[in-house]
């Protein structure tokens, strides 16, 4: 938790101001990111700001968070990485409730390695195909990560001007199908393109009885498909974890009514082998 005073106040006084509203926040089970006290002369403003329930995965050029992996030209990347960090916090703000409930894992801002250019990623808490090797084994529990309002997740999005395009990884994004579609809704309005990450196949898919898998489906552009084979599992496959998962180009393939692959715009030798395996 950060303190932050303007002005010269007793030291007594913020004291009592910083333990009111900790027992405040406490009591409504809420965790304060930051205390603003400013003197303003006559009387004494306090402002408190509470910590994002959305967990931020950070995420680089392959290179993990918290890990021993960083050199200095990273860690200059994620120091420039706190403004945006700060701005979706002050956007989470005014954002109004839709009602639409989504259980997430994450959100990672301008990633490189989830398809192609720069892409916000949401990454949803609950996946039932538990692959052997699963990059991310701790989005298996559908009761655990953050459940939010999905307007929380829409006022990040797009994260700066750079960003081209969104993903749903997880977890198991057609898990969520419905609340992820007002996300996948949003992020096509504002231009962008949408891949979903996927451990059930193409066919799957088209089975799925959930009549909102075949809506979130028809939004996405490119769906990577089908579970995480350890056997088949290559670093130099781009933007997929093993050999056996599919790139497809949706629109193509629900208007031929064949699987049709997603061409990249480069030829698939220049895309820099950054998929984590572990
Ligand atoms: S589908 Fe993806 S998230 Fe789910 S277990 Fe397999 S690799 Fe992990």
């Amino acid at each position: 938790m950060q303190i932050i005073v303007n002005g010269v106040i007793e030291q007594e006084l913020a004291d009592r101001l910083v333990a009111e509203e900790k027992e405040t926040f406490a009591r409504q089970g809420k965790k304060i990111a930051k205390i603003v006290i400013t003197n303003l002369g006559d009387e004494v403003e306090i402002k408190t700001y509470e910590e994002s329930p959305i967990r931020r995965i950070r995420r680089i050029t392959g290179y993990l968070a918290e890990t021993d992996r960083w050199n200095a030209p990273k860690l200059a990347e994620l120091r420039d990485r706190v403004v945006h960090t700060n701005l979706a916090v002050r956007g989470r703000l005014a954002a109004r409730e839709t009602g639409v409930k989504l259980r997430l894992n994450g959100l990672t801002y301008e990633s490189v390695v989830d398809g192609p250019g720069l892409r916000d990623v949401v990454f949803v808490q609950g996946c039932p195909h538990r692959c052997p090797g699963c990059h991310n084994p701790d989005s298996w529990d559908f009761g655990g990560g953050t459940e939010v309002d999905v307007a929380d997740v829409l006022v990040s999005l797009p994260s700066s001007p750079l960003i081209t395009g969104v993903t749903f990884s997880g977890g198991e994004p057609f898990c969520q199908a419905a609340a992820l579609a007002e996300v996948a809704r949003h992020a096509k309005a504002r231009g962008l393109n949408l891949w979903i990450y996927t451990g059930y196949t193409w066919e799957e898919l088209l089975d799925h009885p959930d009549p909102a898998v075949l809506r979130l489906l028809a939004l996405a552009d490119v769906v990577v498909d089908g579970r995480f084979v350890q056997e088949e599992a290559y670093l130099d496959l781009p933007f997929r974890g093993s050999a056996n998962q599919r790139l497809i180009d949706v629109r193509e393939s629900l208007n031929t009514g064949n699987v049709v692959l997603w061409e990249p715009a480069v030829p698939a030798e220049n895309i820099p082998p950054v998929k984590i395996v572990r």
